[in-house]
This record gives C-alpha cells, structure tokens and sequence, in this order.
C-alpha cells in the first residue's frame, strides 16, 4: 500500500514541478480552464463590489490576495501586523477572495470570518498532542490522491487549491507551497480502483476543492465515476457556496453539473450566519435547481461558532436556504488548529441547548472524527434502564421522567 505522503503526492500525485508548468500553460490556453495554481495577486480595487467584474469567479481569483502586505496596502491591516504575519504564511500560505474579504468586519480584531480567512502566529505554535495528518488519510491511502477509510466508501483528493485557505483546515499539511491538481493519470487510477472494488458505493470528492477543476476536467471524471454500476452516490465537497459562490454561476460548471446531477449531491461548509449572504443563497439556490441536494458540514471553532446564537442563527438560516445541516464537526486534532479547538463537551453542551428551539431537521449530529474509530456521534446517555418495566428519561433542560418501557 502506497501512503499519500506529501511528498508522493507531489511526485507522482499530483503533479512534477515539469508538469505544473506544462499544465499551466495548457489552462492559459484554454478560457475553460481555472487559474487555479497560477493565480495571481493583482491590486483589488477598493471596496471591491464597485469592479464590473465582481460576479466573474476567475476575476475573483485573479484578484484574491496572497500575501499580508496586501491587506496593509488597502489599510486593512497595519504595516507591523502584516510583517508578523509574513512568517506564517511562509508555513501556512493564505488566499482570501476579494468576496470574502468584503464580508470582514476589519475593525473587530476578533472577527469570526477574519479569524477563519486570516494567518495567526498562533497557527505556529506546537502542540504535542496534535498531528499532521490528524486523520491518518495517508496510512489509508492505496495510491496517489485516493483515500479508503470504510469499506463502502472511497475520498478522492482531485486538487489542494482552495479559493480561501481556511486557517482550521484538516488538510493544511497538502496546502503548503504552490497548489497542484490531480493529473489525468492519477484519477483514471483512482477511477480503476472504485471500478474494482464492488463494495464502494460512495465516492466523495474533495481536495482542496473540486469545483475549482476546469468543467472540462470535472465532466470527465464525474461522467467516468457515474458510468460505474457499483458507484450509487457522488458527493462534491465544497467550500465554494461560502467563499466563491460565483463559481456556481458559471454557465459552462452549471451544466456539467446538470449532466451529472443523478448520483449527485454537494457537501458545503459554512461556519458562520454572515456567510449566508444572498450570493451564497443564489449558488444553493442553482445546485437545488439542478436537483442536486445541499448538506453543510460546521466546523466547530472557538472564536467563530462556540456560541449557542451563532448556532441557532446559522442551521435557522440554512434550512431557509434548504440545506440540510448534516454535521457540526469538532475540529480536527490537527498541527497548527489549536487555538481553533473546543472540549468535546462544550460541544455536546452547545447542540444540546439546541434542542427544543430548533426543529430536529435543523440539528447537526455533533461529530468526533478519529484516526482509529472513525466518524463517532457524541450524544448525551438520555435513557436509564430500571428493573420494573420502566425506564428512565433525562432532558437536561426540562428534567427525568419515568416512562414505560415495551417488551425487550
Ligand atoms: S475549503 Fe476545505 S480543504 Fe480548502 S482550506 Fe478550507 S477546509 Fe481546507
């Protein structure tokens, strides 16, 4: 079994730095293709919602900015703040969309959309007890850019390029130095290998994010998954409703997207209620149309959504969009997150208070993800047995009843 090392996937995975250069070229000679690992920092006019061109997803990325000297040369940031950060993004390199940094308040240090897009020197702190690979998705990785954690499912990674660099990311061991995409080779191999094992039903694409693959790309790949007979369900993982919902109104995506619409379905992630803007809606909005159907994953995080009203007003929200919320994820125990992390109680605490004020389709299962049990759902013990035909029922707001119980 070939672990997906860092540096396999940069070797064989995904692309030689020979091969960036030729496929680079190829994207510049193609309008279909994204900028992805050729973007570049232009100056963003300032407020940015006064470009033409602010609905266009290519121009977003051509203007997302890269470095802290950015955000000070639009006073975003100071001088001083901007040098401390240069040092983590040497590490940890950053990428904001001039979308997402529209919807910053700048003037509140602790902002949560600004604590999730901007670099911390906290980012740099070591905590031993934390990992790389907090998943160990590269002791489960059989070939380059494929992933087999269970046995019905498979995670293909198609790229490590992300229209914002989340700061709490699980995968923040892929996102460093230039991002690279997964070549034709590597995913017919990945392709093969779902094509041979009959128990996966499940294929989940994630990355970085695979809605930044070129249409062309993703017709490809989700047209060879859907011709598998085994293959039942296709998940696309994707930030982009909430960082880039611009992506989604490109004409030549929609349609792939419609081609392919029968497996189907979108797993997004937004963390916040101010993400929900009316651009994030109208992206929902065309996956619904297309009658794909829209689950969000919350990451829980301290600092952004450790709030019972942030909460309430975020899966109130989603469900006015008709997204599911499916999962809030504790955060991954991964390098470089832990000023992002919670206890695992204050979690359980947080949705449980959810309860009651929220319809259940509006509740998240809490979920621990670990490297050697998986997905695990973290439930408060509601039910106590007792001897005489009864059990007993515990609501930590309304109190314990005793409650007959059927036959064993
Ligand atoms: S969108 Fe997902 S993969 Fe990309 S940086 Fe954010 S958390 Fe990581």
């Amino acid at each position: 079994m070939q672990p997906l090392t860092t540096e396999v996937v940069r070797a064989q995975g995904i692309v030689t730095e020979r091969r960036a250069a030729a496929l680079s070229a190829q994207r510049r000679a193609d309008r279909q293709d994204p900028p992805g690992s050729d973007c570049r920092s232009g100056r963003i006019p300032w407020p940015p919602q006064a470009s033409p061109e602010w609905s266009d997803w290519r121009w977003q990325l051509r203007h997302a900015v890269t470095r802290p000297s950015q955000l000070a040369e639009l006073g975003l940031i100071s001088r001083d703040e901007a040098e401390e950060l240069e040092t983590v993004v040497r590490t940890y390199p950053m990428r904001i969309t001039p979308y997402y940094l529209s919807l910053i308040d700048w003037g509140d240090p602790s902002d949560p959309l600004r604590r999730q897009a901007l670099p911390s020197r906290d980012e740099l702190r070591i905590d031993a007890r934390l990992q790389e690979d907090p998943l160990e998705e590269e002791l489960h990785s059989p070939l380059a850019a494929l992933v087999h954690r269970y046995p019905d499912r498979v995670l293909i990674l198609t790229n490590t390029f992300c229209p914002v660099l989340c700061r709490h990311c699980t995968r923040k061991r892929l996102m460093r130095g230039k991002p690279f995409y997964a070549d034709r080779q590597t995913l017919s191999a990945a392709i093969s290998y779902v094509a041979r094992n009959p128990r996966v039903h499940d294929v989940l694409l994630s990355g970085g994010n695979p809605l930044c693959l070129s249409a062309r790309r993703l017709d490809w790949l989700l047209a060879s998954l859907s011709a598998i007979p085994h293959v039942e369900v296709i998940r696309i993982g994707s930030r982009e409703p909430a960082v880039l919902p611009q992506r989604l109104f490109d004409p030549n995506l929609r349609e792939v997207l419609a081609r392919h619409r029968r497996k189907l379905w979108v797993n997004t992630q937004f963390n916040h209620p101010r993400e929900l803007t009316d651009a994030a809606a109208e992206a929902i909005e065309t996956l619904l149309l297309l009658g794909i159907p829209v689950n969000n994953q919350t990451v829980l995080l301290r600092g952004v959504n450790d709030d019972v009203e942030v909460l309430y007003q975020l899966f109130r929200g989603l469900l006015r969009l008709k997204v599911r919320p499916y999962y809030l994820l504790h955060a991954d125990a991964t390098q470089g997150t832990a000023h992002f992390r919670t206890s695992v109680f204050r979690g359980m605490e947080l949705v449980e208070s959810l309860r009651g004020q929220l319809s259940g389709l509006g509740i998240p299962l809490y979920i621990v993800d670990s490297p050697k049990l998986g997905k695990l759902p973290i439930v408060p013990t509601y039910a106590r047995p007792c001897d005489d035909g009864y059990v007993e029922l515990h609501k930590p707001s309304r109190g314990t009843i005793r409650y007959p119980d059927g036959a064993p």
